[in-house]
C-alpha cells in the first residue's frame, strides 16, 4: 500500500496551526507535520502588546490549541525546529536538526520579523523589539521598572506599547518620521484621532523625526538621539519600525517572491505543490482585485484554512475582507477594508468623533471601501457586508446613527 501523503507546514504560529486544524476538519487523513522555530505551542501575538504586556493575560490564554490537541488530531508538531531549505525537486524540507521531511504538499507560513535598525547603540541593553512571547516578557519587565521610554515608530506596535508604557507610569516619547501616526494604515484624517488619544494620555509625539542612535553607559541605554539632534533621556527604547516577511526560504528555493511570497487567489505559489498563508504571503485577493500582503491576525486566521483547502484540491478562494483590531488605553476599535492612500477620496463619520464613539467610513465616490468602528461593537460584520457589496450608498443615511447599517 502506498504511504499516505504528507502535508508539511513550515511556521507554527496562527496561520500554520489554523491550517493544520482545517486539514483535519476537512477530512484530510494523511500525515500533517507542523514545524516551528519557536520552542512554544503555536500562539496568537496580539496580547503581546496588550494584556500580556500589561501582566493581565495568562500565558496559556492565547495559545491556538492546547498541547493535547496536536496528539488527538495526529498533527506532528515539531517545536524549536528550523527549516533550513526546501528541496523542490526532491519534495522534502531540510531541517537544522534531524532528518529531512518529505512532503507531497507544502505550506509556508513563516510570518514576518521586525525590521532592525543598524544604528549606533542599537544593541544596548534596554533596546527592545517586539514579536515573540519572550520579547513581550522582557519588555514588560523593563516597563514595570518605570522611567523614560522612547518609542521609534508611530504604527500599531509603537502606539500599543506606548499605551502600555503609560499604564506602567513611564514617561513616553514617540518618534515618527511622517507628519502623523498610522499614516500608512489609516491615512492622515483618522490617524489624528490616535495622535490626540496619546497626547491626552501624556505621550509626547515628535513628528518628522526618526531614531538616529541610542546612547548608553555600562552596556545599558541612557538615552536616544533623534534625527533632529534632540537628546532624549531614556531607560528603555522600543524600536517598532515595521516588519519584513520571512520569505528567504522561499526565495532560496526559487519561488516567486516580491514583498513576501507571491501567491494566486488559491494561495498557491509559483510551485503548484507549495502554498503560502499569513503575514508572509503576498496573495491575490479577489474582493479587492489585487495582491495584498497583510500583517493582521484576522488574515492568518482566514488564510491558513483557505490554503489548507487548496492543498487538498478543494475550491478555495482568498476573498477575505481585511480586518484588524487594536486596543489602546480604553479605546477599542476594529477596521474592515484597507484604507490605503489612493484607494479613497473622502472620509465620513457616523457618531461623535470627539467622544471616541464613532464609525469612520472611507469612500471612493459613494462606495464604502473601508470602515472603522471605535468603541462601538457588533457592527463590523455589517461594515464588511457594505465593503463586499461594493455599490453606492446614500452618504446622508450612512452617517446617520439612526439608520441601521443593514438598511442602506
Ligand atoms: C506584538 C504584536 C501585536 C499584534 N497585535 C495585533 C492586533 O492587535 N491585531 C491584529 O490584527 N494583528 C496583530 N498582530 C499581527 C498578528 O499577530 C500577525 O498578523 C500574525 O501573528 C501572523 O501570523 P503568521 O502565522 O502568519 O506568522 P507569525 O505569527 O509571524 O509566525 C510565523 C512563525 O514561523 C516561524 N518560522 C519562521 N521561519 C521559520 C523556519 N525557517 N522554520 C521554522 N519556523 C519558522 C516563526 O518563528 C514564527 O513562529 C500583532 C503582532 C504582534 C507581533
Amino acid at each position: 500500500m502506498p504511504a499516505k501523503p504528507a502535508y508539511v507546514i513550515v511556521g507554527a504560529s496562527l496561520a500554520g496551526a489554523k491550517a493544520a486544524e482545517a486539514l483535519r476538519d476537512e477530512g484530510f487523513d494523511g500525515a500533517v507535520v507542523l514545524i516551528g522555530a519557536e520552542d512554544e505551542l503555536p500562539y496568537e501575538r496580539p496580547p503581546l502588546s496588550k494584556g500580556y504586556l500589561l501582566g493581565k493575560d495568562a500565558r496559556d490564554s492565547f495559545i491556538v490549541h492546547d498541547e493535547g490537541w496536536y496528539a488527538e488530531h495526529d498533527v506532528d508538531l515539531r517545536r524549536a525546529t528550523i527549516v533550513t531549505s526546501i528541496d523542490r525537486a526532491g519534495h522534502r524540507v531540510e531541517l537544522d536538526d534531524g532528518e529531512p521531511v518529505p512532503y507531497e504538499k507544502l505550506l509556508i507560513s513563516t510570518g514576518a520579523s521586525p525590521r532592525r535598525l543598524g544604528i549606533p547603540g542599537g544593541d544596548l541593553d534596554g533596546v527592545h523589539y517586539l514579536r515573540t512571547v519572550g520579547d513581550s516578557e522582557r519588555l514588560s519587565a523593563a516597563l514595570r521598572g518605570g522611567g523614560q521610554v522612547v518609542v521609534a515608530g508611530g504604527g500599531w506596535i509603537g502606539l500599543e506599547t506606548a499605551a502600555a508604557a503609560r499604564e506602567y507610569g513611564c514617561e513616553v516619547t514617540i518618534l515618527e518620521p511622517e507628519s502623523g501616526v498610522l499614516q500608512r494604515a489609516l491615512g492622515p484624517e483618522v490617524g489624528e484621532v490616535f495622535a490626540d488619544l496619546h497626547r491626552s494620555h501624556g505621550v509626547t509625539l515628535r513628528f518628522g523625526e526618526s531614531l538616529s542612535s541610542v546612547t548608553g553607559s555600562g552596556g545599558s541605554v541612557t538615552g536616544a538621539i533623534s534625527s533632529s539632534g534632540a537628546e532624549l533621556p531614556a531607560r528603555t527604547v522600543i524600536i517598532a519600525v515595521g516588519i519584513a516577511p520571512n520569505a528567504g526560504l522561499a526565495a532560496a528555493a526559487g519561488l516567486e517572491v516580491g514583498n513576501g511570497i507571491v501567491a494566486d487567489k488559491a494561495l498557491r505559489t509559483s510551485d503548484p505543490d507549495i502554498f503560502a498563508a499569513g503575514d508572509v504571503a503576498n496573495a491575490f485577493n479577489t474582493l479587492l482585485g489585487r495582491r495584498i500582503r497583510v500583517e493582521h491576525w484576522g488574515n492568518a486566521l482566514a488564510s491558513g484554512p483557505i490554503a489548507a483547502r487548496s492543498m487538498m484540491g478543494k475550491d478555495a478562494v482568498y476573498d477575505w475582507v481585511p480586518y484588524f483590531f487594536s486596543d489602546q488605553y480604553d479605546l477599542g476599535m476594529e477596521v474592515a477594508g484597507l484604507p490605503e492612500a489612493g484607494t479613497y477620496d473622502d472620509v465620513v463619520y457616523r457618531g461623535d468623533k470627539d467622544s471616541l464613539e464613532f464609525i469612520a467610513f472611507w469612500l471612493a465616490g459613494r462606495v464604502v471601501v473601508a470602515g472603522m468602528n471605535v468603541n462601538i461593537w457588533d457592527v463590523n460584520d455589517d461594515i464588511q457586508s457594505l465593503i463586499r457589496r461594493g455599490s453606492e450608498v446614500d452618504v446622508a443615511r450612512l452617517t446617520n446613527p439612526d439608520v441601521p447599517l443593514t438598511n442602506l
